[in-house]
């Protein structure tokens, strides 16, 4: 499982809740061209004549934060990190002033911040920084002043005030340090999709959007490949106890909440998802100890997820991307290792799991009924978890969301 560190907010110690705030954080697929930037400006809007104290977290506009690190490397073979996040926090800049702009021709007094003037503050780890803090009180100036506050997402100042972001999908990490040093009454994650669903909906048609999830849930399906929310909003959630609602942007619908674990929610279905992601790379290393091994990869910035320890041999797991991070550092402590790049990876997740013993053998059925082998196997009490190989990974996912019956009305979880 990815281990998400526990992120300290110490200025949040006694915040007060006020009643009527709200932040809402809208994904780059809802501010991608202007048109989209003035409907979520009305959206907003909407929301502070309701009589609500609104703060918006925005996402840099479509794809616009990979063409920056695309940019990036075109220069540069090996982007300094301090300049890179200079780069890249620039995208929400863009959405936020533009939004505010759109906001003011409707008649609402709105400000843009970047995340340094909204006062988050983070550790000094450029590209994934952790927030230590979130001084607030321009923000509460501001809404006090009637103003509308437009934050720029993924991005704060650093405790040696560089500008830093938080990883990629970091608004949403932005938005819910808000809600909580904010008091707000509930989290709103704005995206292109119409809630959190039993598998992704654009692999699988007939995924039911759920409409209660809970945070243990949600990690779990955030931490093995629904990216739909990032892995340490969640975490940070449930340590603040702040609501979350992941709805779409353009419809008035609603969406998912994640909250508290409900006895209704256990009782309603087994299972809550089937997530996937294709590319993850296995490695297999002798010679080492963990201690050592998961040091020095923790110490490169590898976000290690599976492992697997048997005899002399440590097998472990990492996204694709962190590849040639990984690659140098198994070189640089001069171990016999090998890697293999053609596994993705598909997982059955849910609260349920734990009181029903037989989950993981109905999987690993349905997976060989369908002439798959997982390659590696590792659980935790509410996840299964199977390497397979990438060019398998769609069928499984398809598989077992058929098996698991994630196609019928019951797997919502409607309750009133
Ligand atoms: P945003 O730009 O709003 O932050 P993201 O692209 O980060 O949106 O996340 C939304 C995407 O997450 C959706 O388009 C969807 O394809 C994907 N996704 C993957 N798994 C799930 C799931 N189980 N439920 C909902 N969305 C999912
Ligand atoms: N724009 C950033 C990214 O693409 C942050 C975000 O969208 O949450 O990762
Ligand atoms: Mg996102």
């Amino acid at each position: 499982m990815t281990a998400t560190e526990f992120e300290a907010l110490p200025a949040l110690e006694g915040t007060e809740p006020r009643i009527g705030t709200v932040v809402m954080k809208f994904g780059g697929t809802s501010v991608a061209d202007p048109d989209k930037i003035k409907d979520v400006a009305r959206r907003i809007v909407a929301a502070r004549r309701e009589g609500n104290r609104v703060v918006a977290v925005l996402s840099a506009m479509g794809d616009s934060t990979d063409e920056l690190v695309r940019l990036a490397y075109e220069v540069s073979p090996r982007p300094k990190p301090r300049e890179l996040d200079m780069l890249i926090s620039v995208g929400e800049r863009i959405s936020c002033a533009l939004a505010a702009m759109a906001i003011h021709d409707l008649g609402a007094e709105a400000i843009s911040l970047t995340g340094s003037q909204a006062g988050i503050v983070t550790d000094t780890v450029h590209g994934r920084a952790k927030i230590v803090d979130v001084r607030a009180r321009r923000i509460h100036e501001a809404l006090d002043q009637d103003r509308i506050v437009l934050v720029a997402g993924f991005q704060g100042v650093s405790t040696d005030y560089d500008i830093t972001t938080l990883g990629r999908g970091g608004s949403d990490t932005t938005a819910v340090a808000l809600a909580a040093a904010l008091g707000a009454e509930v989290c709103e994650i704005y995206t292109d999709v119409d809630g959190v669903f039993t598998a992704d909906p654009r692999l699988v048609p007939q995924a039911r959007k759920l409409h209660a999830v809970s945070y243990e849930e949600m990690l779990e399906l955030a931490s093995s490949g629904a990216k739909v929310l990032q892995v340490r909003s969640v975490e940070l959630a449930r340590t603040h106890d702040v609501k979350l609602h992941v709805r779409p942007t353009f419809s008035a619908a609603d969406g998912t909440w994640i909250r508290e674990e409900d006895d209704r929610m256990l009782e309603k279905a087994l299972i809550s998802g089937v997530t996937h992601t294709r590319e993850e790379t296995l490695y297999r290393v002798r010679g080492t100890t963990p201690a050592q091994l998961f040091t020095v990869l923790a110490e490169a910035g590898v976000n290690v997820d599976t492992i697997v320890h048997t005899g002399s041999e440590i097998l472990f797991s990492a996204p694709a991307e962190d590849r040639e991070t990984g690659r140098d550092a198994l070189d640089g402590l001069g171990l016999d290792w090998s890697a293999r790049d053609d596994l993705g990876k598909v997982s059955v997740i849910g609260a349920g799991m734990k009181s029903h013993p037989g989950v993981a053998a109905k999987a690993f059925e349905t997976l060989s009924a369908a002439g798959i082998e997982p390659e590696v196997v590792v659980t935790s009490p509410i996840k299964i978890a199977c390497h397979v190989r990438g060019e398998d990974v769609e069928r499984a996912v398809a598989e077992l969301h058929r098996a698991f019956e994630l196609d019928a009305p019951e797997a919502e979880r409607q309750h009133g």
